[in-house]
Parts: C-alpha cells; structure tokens; sequence
C-alpha cells in the first residue's frame, strides 16, 4: 500500500445541450508512482476537477480502469482537498477532523490520538477549540488539509486548493505541503492552473490541453527541494509549461 496510481482509458462524459454528451475526458491514462508528487496544469474547463472526482470515486467515469495499488480505486482510502475549505462552521478544527477519521472508522481512543498528531502537523495544535469562521482563510485550509490526511489517505488528492488565498499565505502553504509530504509521503495529485505553483511542488507535471483533456506534455521537474522562485531552471520550466499551454 503506497499510493500508485494507474489509469487507463479513462473515458467521462456529461450531459451536454439537447440530446448531445459534453465529452470530457476521452481516453486519457496517466501514472503516477506512490509518494510521487504530481501536479496537472490545464485550462480552466479542460477536465482537471473530473478527473480528480473520478480518482475518488464520487464521479463514475463512462470507462477505463483506475487502479490505486493495483486495486479498483473504490477500494481505496483517499483525500480530498478543495479550493474552499468546506469546514463545518459549528465545530470546532478539532471536531471536524475528528468527524473525518470516525466516518472512516476509528474509534475514538485512535481518532483522538491521530487529531492531535495532524493538529500538529498543520501547526494549529493552540486552535483546536477555534471555530473555522474565527480562523484565517489560510488557517481553515490548513484544517481541511489535516481533515484529508487524518485518515492516512493512500492517495492525497488536491484542488486548487491554494488559489483562493493571497500570493503570501499561498507561498507559505505550500512550502507546508512540502514539509507534510517530506514526513508522510503519500501520493499526492495536485490540481492548479498556476505553472509557477506546479514547477515549484511537483516531481512531475502533467500539461493538459482544453477538453476533451488530453496530456499534451509531461514535465520532470529535476530541482532539488527547497526550490527558490528565481531559480533559472525552475523559471524556464515554468515558460515551457505556459508555452505548451498557449500552443
Ligand atoms: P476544470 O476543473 O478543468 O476547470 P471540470 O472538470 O470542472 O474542469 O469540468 C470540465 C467540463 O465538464 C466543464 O465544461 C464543466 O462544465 C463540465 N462539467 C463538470 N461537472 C459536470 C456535471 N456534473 N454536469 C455537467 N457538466 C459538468
Ligand atoms: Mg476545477
């Protein structure tokens, strides 16, 4: 159990004008190894948030395989984290990741012990009790990270997840996500449209083109971590990426 992710003629469609289907994944297959970090970059539209819920399973793909450790996809924990942290405001941090992990099936002796560990992790341990309306945009993310991992996801799936934060909290967040991946590495998918975000995250990018999305090129990101913005390499990486995406 260590996250690969295998995906085969992945194909999706959804209801489109009259009697036409909007084709949005069209035999596409990707894969990605476990506790690799993967980035996919593509036009807002393309399909990235779809193939994500296909992932997950909470959007049922028309055909294709997807096989997490060489499993039916269904079969396997994973994580979500959305562009809004989608908290439930009447309980505390500490509550809804609880809710999380007793939803997945831990008792409560193994819930309260794995709370307080990604409390932790997520540097919120003092916020425990804290609303998430009282907390900082950055801060209830954070929750919704510890939420997604509480379970100890085979497959950490991501989306967008830092777009709706200033540059600052997002440049923060994701030298966070690093460090969490750094201790636990678990697979992580990670959808952005911003080619900076994904050259400085990713082992590996995928570029997608404008639905139906298919992969128009994969990117190494061969930079030693941490990665600095101003890096030569990790700019020209960047300019390929939005090069391939403006094609
Ligand atoms: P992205 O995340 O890349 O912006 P999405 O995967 O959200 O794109 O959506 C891809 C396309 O599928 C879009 O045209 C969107 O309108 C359409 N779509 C997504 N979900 C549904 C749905 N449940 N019903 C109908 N159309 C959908
Ligand atoms: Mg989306």
């Amino acid at each position: 159990m260590n996250g690969t992710i295998e995906v085969r003629g992945l194909r999706k469609t959804f209801p489109g004008a009259g009697d036409k289907r909007l084709l949005v994944l069209d035999d596409l297959s990707l894969s990605i190894d476990g506790g690799e970090f993967v980035c996919v970059v593509g036009p807002s539209g393309c399909g990235k948030s779809t193939i994500l819920h296909t992932l997950a399973g909470t959007v049922t793909e028309d055909a294709g395989d997807i096989l997490i450790d060489g499993r039916d996809h269904l079969l396997a924990r994973t994580g979500y984290v959305f562009q809004e942290p989608r908290l439930l405001n009447w309980r505390t941090a500490a509550e809804n990741i609880a809710f999380a992990a007793r939803a997945a099936g831990l008792d409560a002796r193994e819930t309260r012990s794995r709370v307080q560990r990604y409390l932790e992790l997520v540097g919120l341990t003092e916020f425990a009790n804290a609303y998430p309306l009282t907390l900082s945009g950055g801060m209830q993310q954070r929750v919704a990270i510890a939420r997604a991992l509480v379970i100890r996801p085979q497959v950490l799936l991501m989306d967008e997840p830092f777009s709706s934060l200033d540059e600052l909290t997002a440049r923060r967040m994701r030298t966070e996500l690093l460090r969490l991946w750094n201790e636990e590495r678990h697979t992580v998918v990670f959808v952005t449209h911003n080619a900076l975000e994904a050259v400085y995250l990713a082992d590996r990018i995928y570029v997608l083109s404008a639905r139906p999305a298919k992969i128009l090129r994969e990117v190494v990101v061969d930079v030693g971590r941490p990665r600095d913005f101003e890096d030569p390499m990790v700019l020209k990486l960047q300019r390929e990426v939005i090069a391939t995406l403006t094609e």
